[in-house]
């Protein structure tokens, strides 16, 4: 299962994180999800209540937060930089890119100068962007 195999990879950074902080107890795990991976929010937040229950003390009463990554496109070319939902895609066009980033190039052209030679900044993957807890 791809989602509980993520929020697991979630759950053993965060924790390595605070022990590096020296943290006894997380509060909250920010976590941000880029625009263009592939995830099924309803069981990924369902497998990392989950796991958190089975973790100790450190992860008793957790929280987990959702942040939306955008996706941002940058031509190597001319520089531009551009939003995901600026390209003009057709619905399935946008789709695919949707579950196979990789094909981006394929229907994707930089607004500007109209080359297809660019590369994504962000938006693809899942990251932790901040724990906070108690020393
Ligand atoms: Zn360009």
């Amino acid at each position: 299962m791809h989602e509980w195999a993520l929020a697991e990879a979630v759950i053993e950074a965060a924790v390595e994180d605070a022990r590096k902080e020296g943290m006894t107890r997380i509060r909250e795990i920010t976590v941000r999800i880029g625009e263009l991976q592939q995830i099924e929010l309803d069981p990924f937040t369902f497998a990392l209540d989950e796991i958190i229950k089975l973790h100790g003390e450190l992860l008793q009463h957790a929280q987990v937060k959702l942040e939306d990554e955008p996706a941002i496109f940058k031509c190597r070319v001319c520089s531009t930089e551009w939003h995901y939902q600026k390209a003009s895609l057709n619905e399935a066009e946008g789709e695919a890119i949707h579950f196979a980033p990789e094909v981006a190039h394929a229907y994707m052209r930089c607004p500007r100068c109209k080359s297809p030679d660019f590369e994504v900044l962000q938006g693809r993957g899942v990251t932790i962007q901040r724990i906070t807890g108690l020393k």
